[in-house]
């Protein structure tokens, strides 16, 4: 039987939940086209309003007029390690534990690699099957370049914690499945790795900026995310790297460049890493993604993160309660967990014709995406989305599922990029 629609969700009530919603001033700091419900900030953040002005400065007169005086007048060389510091606290780490660098592929593949020279002997890495696929090919890669010093093994969600043994270097997991946006229990599964000796590496690229990450709390070893999901770091935004203290002088990194050297402008011909987190640096960082992704992580400042979180599950409820209610005439299948506290901030649904219909909701406004084979996902962005918003893309769901628009021909034209 379909459910009805229960009837403390209508727009007038969503609109006075937003009128309550301590966390409706935060929309202002971004800018979104009007006629849209952006509803894919899980993977490209939509703009800080302070980003194009700070960007624009940062090339007329920072690079224009200061020229290269600005890493030092500017602060460009401490960057980094400044907008890792910013993270720190999303993610429950300390400040001299996180740096942001490179991308989040690069930084798993010096991370994986510094996991296995963590535990000598050993040469199991464990993941599993339908992880994002750069986490996949990356240890793929991984495997290939080590020869038999490392072996890549995939266990299912259920098998993976049974698979841990005295073998296995490290388990390297995405906390929020990108696609169904399963969370894993990032505490109970690291301490399951240590039990046996093996050292936990989270991709936290769909939880970073959605949900109250506790690293520390979860005695986690290390950790990536990308910059540009959550975080609003903008389009390619460079990636944040986490080491926990007790493993930064240990870890060493495969790709030793000059910017995670002891003394970069000694100029030596020896490498001699850094101290500290700073040894995750490897080349020049890129001043222009930089300074958009701190406009990213700028929009964070004062925000608690379980009031956002606790937004994000809310509109994400909302969502499945009036889809599954109002959307009837063509089964959409939930694939995400109905309970919202194993969930990360985007809710996805199975349709055989997920990609069309995607399409036709984007010629509409409303923006979300897809993902192979037939999964419609949509994320909610605690920091600028309303529940009106999603009774409207509900609204809009049903529309296109009801008259059918979707199997115009047009709407199933691949793009490159779904
Ligand atoms: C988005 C995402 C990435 C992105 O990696 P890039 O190197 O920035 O392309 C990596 N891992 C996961 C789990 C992601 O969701």
């Amino acid at each position: 039987m379909t459910p009805t629609t229960p009837p403390t969700l209508t727009r007038e009530t969503l609109g006075n939940r937003d009128q309550a919603d301590p966390l409706a001033a935060t929309r202002d700091a971004f800018s979104l086209p009007p006629g849209v419900i952006y509803l894919d900030g899980n993977s490209l953040g939509a703009m800080p309003k302070a980003t194009a002005a700070r960007v624009t400065d940062l090339v007329t007169r920072q690079w224009g007029t200061d020229l290269i005086r600005s890493w030092n007048t500017h602060d460009w060389i401490g960057a980094a390690a400044r907008i890792g510091a910013k993270i720190a606290p999303l993610v429950g780490a300390n400040t001299d534990e996180v740096i942001v660098a490179d991308s989040t592929s690069v930084n798993l593949f010096k991370l994986a690699c510094g996991a296995l020279s963590l535990r000598p002997g050993r040469r199991v890495i464990l993941t599993e099957p339908g992880n994002f696929p750069t986490d996949l090919y990356i240890l793929q890669g991984l495997e290939r370049l080590l020869g038999g010093r490392a072996e890549v093994k995939v266990r299912d969600r259920e098998d993976l914690p049974g698979a841990i043994d005295g073998d296995t270097a490290a388990v390297v997991l995405t906390h929020v499945h990108y696609k169904t946006g399963e969370c894993w229990p990032m505490a109970e599964i690291t301490a399951r790795a240590h039990a046996d000796g093996a050292v936990a590496l989270w991709d936290l690229s769909h939880s970073a900026g959605a949900l109250p990450v506790d690293l520390n709390a979860a005695e986690a070893d290390l950790a990536v995310g990308c910059g540009y999901k959550y975080l609003n770091g903008g389009p390619g935004a460079p990636s944040f790297v986490f080491v926990a203290r007790r493993w930064q002088n240990e870890i060493g990194t495969p790709l030793a460049g000059w910017m995670g050297h002891a003394d970069p402008f000694a100029f030596g011909d020896d490498y001699q890493p850094a101290a500290g987190i700073r040894q995750q640096l490897c080349g020049t960082p890129g001043m222009l993604g930089l300074t958009a992704l701190e406009c990213g992580v700028d929009t964070f400042a004062g925000i608690d993160m379980s009031a956002l979180a606790a937004k994000g599950r809310a509109l994400g409820d909302t969502f499945i309660a009036l889809v599954e209610s109002r959307c009837t005439g063509d089964a959409l299948t939930l694939a995400s967990p109905r309970d919202a506290a194993r969930r990360g901030s985007h809710v996805s649904f199975r349709h055989p014709m997920g990609y069309a219909i995607m399409q036709a909701l984007i010629a509409r406004g409303v923006i979300g995406d897809f993902r192979a084979p037939d999964i419609l996902r949509f994320g909610f962005t605690p920091l600028y989305l309303s529940f009106a918003e999603v009774w409207d893309a509900v609204e809009i769901l049903r529309e296109v599922l009801d008259s059918g628009v979707y199997l115009e021909p047009r709407f199933s034209e691949r793009s490159a990029v779904t």
